[in-house]
């Protein structure tokens, strides 16, 4: 068992770094948010009150933070100048490929290793530790962080070197907001043509239209016990995370010269929910917007 270092206990941070405890490693967490890091102390967890003293002495660090640039930070001005030696470090934060490869970089001048590690399954899955972890780094460090990831997580998935993982990430939720935003479509369709969507739902996801938008986040509420939707659209993933995850996917398209007309789309989409103040709601809460609801 190990002794590590957990940054950033939101929404998913904590249910993973409460996962690594109930698997019996010790874990000291920190957080900007007392509340979280109280949360932590309540999950069995000792916390930090800084991010050096988080990491000093430990031999693993897992990061769970927002985006790029507070992983570029935390990484640059704290973790890395105070980490012991031999240290392994895993970032599960969704990035951008080149700021997960930088970092990565820095890293290994200092001689150490590091997978990017980002995760799909939301909240429900960090919960349940079924998440599934889109790994990039060299083959030791992927072997090395592997037993820490299966503690938190069902499917770990090695995609390749520094940064696939991320690559893999925005390939996956730019299919996620695609699959929402059809759900939401269909759905209010048939509220419209008088199909009782408790019926639609026992069609569709035995059927085709079948997605993990549908029957684990279903913008209906009342069809999947974990939707967000049963709960006034409490995240889950916020809009804002997709809409920050859809920038991601669109900024590497235009990279690469890939054509993703939906991608983009969807991002126009979530743009305007954001903008009209609902940056804070699961992103499934889009249905909204797309059926005209209230103050759409
Ligand atoms: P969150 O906002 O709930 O949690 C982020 C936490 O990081 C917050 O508690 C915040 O206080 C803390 N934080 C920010 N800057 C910090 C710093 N400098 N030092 C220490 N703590 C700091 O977000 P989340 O939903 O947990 O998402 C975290 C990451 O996981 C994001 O990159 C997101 O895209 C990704 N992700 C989220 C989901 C989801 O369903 N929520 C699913 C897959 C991936």
């Amino acid at each position: 068992m190990a002794t590590i270092g957990f940054i950033g206990l939101g929404n998913m941070g904590l249910p993973m770094a409460t996962n690594l405890i109930k698997a019996g490693h010790t874990v000291r967490g920190f957080d900007l948010s007392e509340d979280q890091r109280k949360a932590l102390e309540a999950a069995g967890g000792d916390t930090a009150s800084s991010t050096e003293g988080c990491v000093d002495s430990v031999e693993i660090v897992v990061s769970m933070l927002p985006a790029g640039p507070q992983v570029k930070a935390v990484y640059g001005e704290s973790i890395l100048p105070k980490v012991a030696d031999g240290t392994l470090l895993i970032d599960c934060s969704t990035i951008d490929v080149a700021t997960a490869r930088a970092v990565a970089s820095d890293a290994a001048a200092k001689g150490l290793e590091m997978v990017d590690a980002p995760v799909s399954g939301g909240t429900t899955g960090a919960a349940a530790a079924t998440l599934t972890f889109m790994v990039g780094g060299s083959e030791t460090a992927f072997d090395r962080a592997k037993p820490i990831l299966e503690a938190m997580g069902k499917t770990i998935v090695h995609a390749g070197g520094s940064g696939n993982g991320q690559a893999a990430k925005i390939c996956n939720n730019m299919m996620l907001a695609i699959n929402t935003i059809g759900q939401c479509e269909a759905f209010s369709m048939a509220e419209k043509l008088g199909l009782d969507t408790a019926k639609l739902f026992a069609i569709s996801s035995k059927s085709s239209g079948q997605s993990w938008s549908m029957t684990v986040n279903c913008p209906v509420p009342g069809l999947t016990e974990t939707a967000a939707s049963n709960r006034d659209f409490k995240p889950g993933f916020t809009a804002a995370m997709m809409l920050k995850d859809l920038g991601l996917s669109q900024d590497a398209a235009e990279q690469v010269h890939a054509q993703t007309p939906l991608g983009a789309e969807a991002m126009q989409l979530f743009r305007d929910y954001v903008d009209r103040g609902h940056a804070d709601t699961d992103f499934s809460g889009i249905i909204k917007m797309i059926r005209g609801d209230g103050d759409f």
